[in-house]
């Protein structure tokens, strides 16, 4: 495990760099609209390919299932985006660039790597927080994972941003992006009884604040909501900076799966950490369908402390 974590964990610290250089330098021209609606960045492609490059070049026997890919860079009314990712990528030609981001069309097998080169897009957008994902599974569960959050402070007061990682059975630990020392994090200890900080997200259509909402509101004055874009959630609860995350389907999207790569890495670093991850009827997620969790619905992340607690209220409304 030592050599996959070592080049994960250099791969995303360089994938990070490049993301906080163009989010510092945004343009709106700097993003495309998927087939999905959704947004996607220079960061996004320059991301992917930074972290496919690496890996196969160590493991080129490893499938790697990335959220990108370069189809739409190779139309020509879109070489505005592709000349801005050389930009951010000196040295590499246009068919290096093209082809490393295909490297991320692998299939889930019994062991690959998943990859959300940006994840958060829409927070990214906003100069918020987003997370650069990746994770290895092996025979249908996360076995090593890293979340690169640069606008997560690794301290109070400090910009230096934050790298999380765990390995199954071994721990989550964190260190500040750009630097060596790493130390062991844990949930936080808080019961029912105690003070409940609530992640969600920060786009309304992502989940069901509603439902969400109420659910809080049976902890009174106790619970506090905290929104975040990303597995940056996963991160803060990794490091006892919140209880509880909560991610129920968004009643308007009933079609809706969660895609392995939202959640692999930052589900294996809050479990080391001693928390818990489930669906919203308390089981657990499963990674051997493809790439979403077809077999899941709604997500419910907690300290451990608090795990039943909401299943049993979220059955019971
Ligand atoms: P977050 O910032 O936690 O809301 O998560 C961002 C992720 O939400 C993106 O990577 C999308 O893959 C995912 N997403 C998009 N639409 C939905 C939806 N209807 N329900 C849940 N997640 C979604
Ligand atoms: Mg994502």
């Amino acid at each position: 495990m030592k050599k996959y974590l070592e080049v994960a964990l250099q791969a995303v610290e360089q994938a990070a760099q490049v993301c906080q250089a163009v989010q510092a330098q945004l343009v709106a021209e700097d993003s495309l609209t998927k087939k999905d609606r959704s947004p996607v960045t220079v960061a996004d492609f320059a991301s992917q390919a930074i972290i496919c490059k690496t890996l196969k070049e160590h493991f080129p026997e490893i499938d790697i299932v990335g959220e990108e890919d370069a189809q739409s860079l190779r139309q020509s009314e879109n070489s505005e985006v592709l000349n801005k990712i050389k930009q951010f990528l000196p040295g590499w030609s246009e068919d290096e660039i093209l082809d490393s981001i295909d490297l991320g069309n692998g299939e889930p097998g019994s062991l690959f790597w998943t990859l959300d080169p940006i994840d958060g897009t829409k927070g990214f957008l906003r100069k918020d927080q987003y997370a650069i994902a990746l994770a290895l599974l092996k025979d249908g569960e996360p076995v090593l994972g890293a979340l690169g959050c640069p606008k997560l402070p690794f301290a109070k007061g400090k910009s230096q941003g934050t790298l999380m990682y765990a390995i199954k059975g071994q721990g989550s630990f964190t260190k500040p992006l750009g630097a060596d020392q790493a130390h062991q994090v844990h949930v936080s200890g808080n019961e029912p009884h105690d003070v409940i900080r609530f992640l969600e997200s920060v786009e309304a259509a992502h989940s069901d604040h509603s439902l969400q909402g109420k659910l809080m509101s049976h902890f009174g004055e106790r619970a506090q909501s905290v929104r975040f874009d990303s597995q940056v959630k996963y991160a803060v609860l990794a490091r006892a900076e919140a209880e509880v995350y909560l991610r129920l389907p968004n009643p308007a999207k009933p079609d809706y799966r969660e895609k392995i790569w939202d959640h692999a890495a930052g589900a294996l670093i809050v479990q080391e950490a001693g928390g818990k991850v489930t669906d919203m009827f308390g089981k657990p997620l499963q990674f051997n369908h493809g790439k979403k969790l077809i077999a899941n619905r709604g997500l419910v992340v907690t300290n451990g402390k608090l795990h039943q607690k909401i299943i049993e209220l979220l059955n019971r409304s």
